[in-house]
C-alpha cells in the first residue's frame, strides 16, 4: 500500500523545505523524484541528497511554474526522461506579507500566480501523462490560511483557500480517470519562508508554541508521511479532501 517503486513523482518546489521533505519520504518509499524550481545549484543539491537516500535515479528540471510554457517544458521533460508520470506534489510558494491597502496588483498576481494558478497549470500538463499510466496522484499544499485569514495576508489566503476549491473539483472531475486529487494544510513549519515571518512578525514563535497541542513548530520532514500515504494505494478511496498536518494547531478555537 504504501510501496512506490516505479512510480515517478514531480515535486514543484521540491528543493528546500516542505517540498523536499516530501520528496524524501516519496523517495525512501522508492519514487523517482523529479526536482521542479528555479533555482538549479539548490535542486542540484537536492538530487545529491535523494541520490544519497537510494532513491531511484533522482534529477532537476529547471521551471517557473508561473509560465505555462514552462511548465509545459517540465511535464515533457519528465515524461521523457522518465518514460512516465505518476505523482504531482503542487508545492512551490510564496508570501508577501501586507495588508490589502499596501499590497500592490503586481504583488497580489505574483502570489496568486505561483501558489494556485501554478497548481492549474501543472495538474493540466501532467493530466494526459497520468491518464496514460492508468491513473495517478496529485498533491495541492495549502495552509492554515485555506481555513483562517490574517491581516497581512489577503493573496496568500486567497491562493490557499482556492487551493481547497482547486483540489475538490480537480477531484471530482479526473475520478474517471483514477486520479486521486488531495490537499495538505501544513501549520507552522520550520523553513525558509517562515525564518522571514518570525523576524518580522513580533511575538509569532512564541504564539505558535502557545496555541499548538504538539509545543513545537513542525519541520519539513514531518511531510513525508502523508505524501506517501497520498501517493501511494493506501489512498486510492480518498479524493477531494484537505488535511491538516499541523500539530493540532487547527483543532483550538
Ligand atoms: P520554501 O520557501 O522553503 O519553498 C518554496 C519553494 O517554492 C522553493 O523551493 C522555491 O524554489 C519554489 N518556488 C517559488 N516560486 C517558484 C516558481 N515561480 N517556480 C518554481 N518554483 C518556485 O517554503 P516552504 O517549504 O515553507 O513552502 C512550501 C509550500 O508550503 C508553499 O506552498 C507554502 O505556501 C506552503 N506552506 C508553508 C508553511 C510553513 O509554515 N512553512 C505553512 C503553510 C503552507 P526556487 O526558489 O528554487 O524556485
Amino acid at each position: 500500500m504504501f510501496d512506490l517503486k516505479g512510480k515517478v513523482a514531480i515535486v514543484t518546489g521540491g528543493n528546500g523545505g516542505i517540498g523536499l521533505g516530501m520528496a524524501r519520504g516519496l523517495a525512501r518509499a522508492g519514487a523517482r523524484i523529479v526536482i521542479a524550481a528555479r533555482d538549479t545549484e539548490k535542486s542540484e543539491a537536492a538530487v545529491r541528497e535523494l541520490e544519497a537516500l537510494g532513491g531511484a535515479g533522482p534529477l532537476a528540471v529547471r521551471v517557473d511554474v508561473t509560465d505555462e510554457m514552462s511548465v509545459e517544458a517540465l511535464a515533457r521533460e519528465a515524461a521523457d526522461q522518465c518514460g512516465r508520470i505518476d505523482i504531482l506534489v503542487n508545492n512551490a510558494g510564496i508570501n508577501i506579507r501586507k495588508p490589502a491597502h499596501d499590497l500592490d496588483l503586481s504583488e497580489w498576481r505574483a502570489v496568486l500566480d505561483t501558489n494556485l494558478t501554478s497548481a492549474f497549470l501543472c495538474a493540466r500538463a501532467v493530466h494526459p501523462h497520468l491518464q496514460r499510466a492508468g491513473g495517478g496522484k496529485i498533491i495541492n499544499i495549502g495552509s492554515m490560511l485555506s481555513i483562517f485569514g490574517l491581516p497581512f495576508a489577503p493573496a496568500y489566503g486567497a491562493s490557499k483557500g482556492g487551493i481547497v476549491q482547486l483540489t475538490k473539483s480537480l477531484a471530482a472531475s479526473w475520478a474517471p480517470d483514477n486520479i486521486q486529487v488531495n490537499a495538505v494544510l501544513p501549520g507552522w513549519i520550520e523553513t525558509d519562508l517562515t525564518q522571514q515571518a518570525r523576524r518580522d512578525v513580533p511575538g509569532l514563535h512564541e504564539r505558535v508554541l502557545a496555541r499548538s497541542p504538539s509545543g513545537r513548530w513542525g519541520n519539513p520532514d514531518d511531510f513525508a508521511g502523508i505524501a506517501v500515504f497520498l501517493a501511494g494505494a493506501a489512498s486510492d478511496f480518498v479524493t477531494g479532501t484537505a488535511i491538516p498536518v499541523d500539530g493540532g494547531y487547527s483543532i483550538l478555537g
